[in-house]
């Protein structure tokens, strides 16, 4: 039941959004019900005690504990691997605790990892936490191969990137990274959270451990929170130290997976509810048609804000001025719906927010509503000046998530404000 149904429907020739809608139905073929039911059940009981043994001691798939699994959970599951062309997945209540739980039971005191410096500030303020613990932590730009080549050392294990980076929007050449990473067995862990597999194949491109945000685009709704760890399949777990005896009587495809699941999910408990799967799966069907919208009015907002007189300058990866346009093109379907802009100096960027009318003054992205930000007095605010400007904030800059609505009104919004300031 746990498997992945392989009906020519599933078959990867087919597209994303077909995949996509029918892969909770494949999944559930007994019933014909085109959503997988939200299990409620904690518990899971076997009429044989032989049968729980086998549940954990790793040789039947079937359940103990909610924690752990549920049906309704491996279901989602199993869409993302699909969906990622990678070899299984992990969720969780939050795409922080994806990616916690990914680095503290992947890594141990005396490691050292290398982080791109431009990076969500969650996951910035977390790096603070790994140095507590004894793991060495270099922040540098990763879009400088010299860089990254000088911060590699024998203790290295994990190399971490944005694909997109917010708010500057610095892209990261995976190809590349990957190159750098392979003769040290340092496992690239990509945050694809801007980039859904919609956008960007991270398995073809290198990347060994995908770690994703589902709260923002594959949701979309701003109604639930999750997160996915995704194992490619390009790693060889048999070159990495920190796996333990335990985890190594399978598969060596299935090791860190299994290690994460036991060691974070089990033994730290951010697990996701069955609720929360089953309103990121009715979420995810509009996904593709979601950025498709998003993605194409950025681009042209991209266009307006940087021929406008009171706009100093646009961050998009779209733009033919912006430093990584290229790899942006060869990488991406679309260079995302992210974008940020200084206003010229004279302008206030709180004056200019607090005269949007139909774009909301709130943190997140990915939503279905384009959402405007001032980022240096909120989300990257703790981090103090210098980080900023390590990561090239300007204090006066305005991130915008674009959502779904028509861009022409998101156009007029930006122009009958600029026109008030
Ligand atoms: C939002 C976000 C996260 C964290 O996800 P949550 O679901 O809010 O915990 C991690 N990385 C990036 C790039 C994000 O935008």
């Amino acid at each position: 039941m746990a498997d992945i149904d392989t009906k020519s429907i599933m078959n990867k020739e087919k597209g994303f959004t077909t995949q996509l809608v029918h892969s909770e139905r494949l999944q559930n073929l007994e019933s014909g019900a085109i959503h997988q039911p939200a299990h409620h059940s904690v518990l899971f009981a076997y009429d044989k005690a032989e049968d729980l043994v086998d549940v954990f001691q790793g040789r039947s798939k079937n359940h103990s504990y909610a924690r752990q699994s549920t049906p309704s959970v491996n279901v989602l599951q199993n869409t993302l691997t699909q969906l990622e062309k990678g070899h299984s997945s992990l969720v969780f209540a939050t795409g922080m605790a994806a990616l916690t739980t990914t680095m503290l039971t992947l890594l141990k005191a005396g490691d050292h990892v290398i982080f791109s410096q431009f990076i969500f500030g969650n996951t910035n303020s977390f790096t603070q936490t790994l140095s507590q613990y004894g793991i060495e932590v270099d922040c540098i730009d990763i879009t400088s191969c010299t860089d990254i080549k000088q911060a590699i050392k024998s203790n290295t294990r994990m190399l971490f990137c944005e694909t997109i980076a917010n708010p500057v929007t610095q892209v990261a050449d995976i190809k590349a990274m990957k190159d750098l990473c392979q003769p040290h067995n340092i496992v690239l862990v990509v945050d694809n959270t801007m980039t859904p597999s919609y956008l960007f194949n991270a398995q073809a491109h290198g990347a060994d451990l995908i770690v994703t945000s589902l709260t923002k685009y594959f949701g979309g709704h701003g109604n639930v929170l999750g997160g996915a760890v995704v194992d490619t399949g390009n790693y060889d777990w048999q070159n990495y130290p920190n796996i333990l005896d335990t985890y190594k009587n399978n598969d060596p495809k299935t090791w860190a997976i299994t290690q994460i699941k036991k060691k974070g999910l089990r033994d730290m408990g951010a697990s996701l509810s069955s609720d929360s799967v089953h309103l990121l799966s009715v979420g995810s069907e509009t996904l593709a048609m979601r950025l498709d919208k998003s993605c194409s009015t950025a681009h042209k907002l991209a266009e307006f804000l940087q021929q406008h007189e009171k706009i100093n300058r646009v961050y998009y990866p779209g733009l033919k001025s912006h430093p990584q346009y290229q790899i942006a093109r060869q990488q991406f379907k679309y260079p995302g719906a992210i974008l940020s802009f200084d206003l010229v100096d004279s302008i206030d960027c709180l004056a200019f927010i607090n005269q949007l009318k139909v774009i909301l003054c709130s943190t997140h992205l990915g939503d279905n509503r384009t959402l405007a930000i001032p980022v240096a007095p909120t989300i990257y605010y703790e981090m103090g000046l210098a980080r900023r400007q390590k990561m090239g904030i300007k204090e006066g800059m305005i991130r915008l998530s674009v959502g779904i609505e028509d861009g022409e009104d998101l156009i007029e919004d930006i122009s009958q404000a600029l026109d008030k300031c």
